[in-house]
């Protein structure tokens, strides 16, 4: 089946004897058990979800991946794979990454003995050639975010499968739909179910997907013992979300060419940072390993300033951190979604203060690229 017939055709509801077209919400802690020794196959809701079930099948499939696990958020989602590591193991990670995975890297995984250190990964070998004996785990988005640089997932994944250490992809800017890292060779797929696969802005959640039965037992363990499973009526929301990913998706993404094109013709625009401009430096990777640049692209407008007066202007694109909904967003990342970034990496990544970042949604195109051409028009 193609993609948009496996976005609808599933058995929402595997145990149902009434044959329901939409997943129940099973809202409840606990199921009754028949014996007293033994469980059935649900016994508690931390532990395992009929509607959590669907959706993390699904999700799963989508992927191209054998075990899926939602969380209550993507950054829960990130918590659970660095738990996977243990003290004195080490994390190479992209320098561009979301600032609450900074966080969480920073002034976290210390406590339990966990180093992090960071590369810029839009170059392979910096990765290849920082490995050691102490990387257990290899972290990047890609495209990045809030640079939209591109990690070339292939070359990366081969030389972590041959020095044994773990390859994790956010692949929350992509979806599904745009890119499959496992078919890369990525060992564990993370999303911000935040993102695209909700759509709507109106839950929060994660997901991790694999295909090691190994790995799968382990995250499990994980979810069950930690407790950051997501919880029944916002599986339920997504598994509604998800439906219209590509309905969604096709129209966020054509929006996005149009604008990121538009952007490149502004003489206030001094920079445009989106993967499915056939400038960008890494278009051709891009096109090898993903569907499209996608619907988030980032551009710079000279100063602060001028990023503010555009960002605070705008009717269409609301001030908003995140990305991914029908409704087009906009931010300035390093005073927003970035603003935990610790300073010395925002040096290295060399974050600038006029970033502006667009999510594209649904709009009319013709209508965003207006708004957008009458702020920078003014500045
Ligand atoms: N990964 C990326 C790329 C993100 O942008 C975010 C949040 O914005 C996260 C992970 C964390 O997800 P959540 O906000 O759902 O915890």
């Amino acid at each position: 089946m193609k993609f948009a017939s496996r976005l609808v055709s599933f058995d929402p509801a595997p145990l149902d004897r009434v044959r329901p077209m939409s997943t129940p919400i099973y809202q409840t802690a606990t199921f009754e058990q028949e014996f007293a020794d033994s469980f059935g196959e649900y016994d508690y809701s931390r532990s395992g979800n009929p509607t959590r079930k669907v959706l993390e099948d699904q999700i799963a499939a989508l992927e191209n991946g054998a075990r899926g696990f939602c969380f209550s958020s993507g950054m829960a989602a990130i918590a659970t794979v660095t738990r996977l590591l243990q003290a004195g193991d080490e994390i190479l990670a992209d320098w561009d990454l979301y600032g609450g995975a900074n966080r969480l890297f920073g002034k976290v995984l210390g406590r339990a003995g966990i180093t992090v250190r960071y590369v810029d990964a839009s170059d392979p070998g910096n990765i290849i050639d920082r490995i050691t004996p102490a990387t257990r785990l290899i972290y990047v988005e890609s495209p990045t975010n809030p640079l939209l640089r591109i990690v070339d997932l292939k070359t990366v994944a081969e030389a972590a499968q041959e020095r044994g250490v773990r390859f994790c992809v956010d692949n929350s800017t992509m979806s599904p739909y745009l890119q499959n890292p496992l078919d890369l060779g990525a060992d564990i797929v993370l999303h911000s179910a935040t993102k695209f696969l909700c759509g709507h802005s109106d839950v929060t959640g994660g997901a991790l997907v694999v295909n090691d039965p190994k790995l799968a037992e382990d995250i499990y363990f994980l979810q069950n013992a930690e407790g950051g499973a997501l919880g029944p009526f916002d599986c339920f929301l997504l598994l509604r979300g998800l439906k219209t990913l590509k309905l969604r998706m096709d129209v966020q993404q054509r929006n996005a060419e149009a604008v990121a094109q538009f952007l490149t013709t502004h003489p206030k625009v001094s920079s445009v940072h989106y993967p499915g401009l056939s400038t960008h430096r890494d278009f051709e990777i891009q096109q090898s390993q993903a569907r499209g640049g996608g619907a988030v692209l980032s551009f710079t407008v000279g100063s602060h300033g001028a990023a503010k007066r555009v960002a605070e202007g705008s009717k269409l694109f609301r001030i908003s951190v995140s990305f991914g909904s029908i409704n087009s967003t906009i931010s300035i990342p390093l005073r927003m979604s970035h603003a935990s970034v610790p300073i010395d990496l925002r040096a290295l990544r060399s974050l600038p203060e006029d970033l502006l970042r667009l999510s594209i949604g649904i709009e009319d195109d013709e209508d965003l690229i207006q708004d957008l051409s009458k702020q920078l028009d003014a500045i």
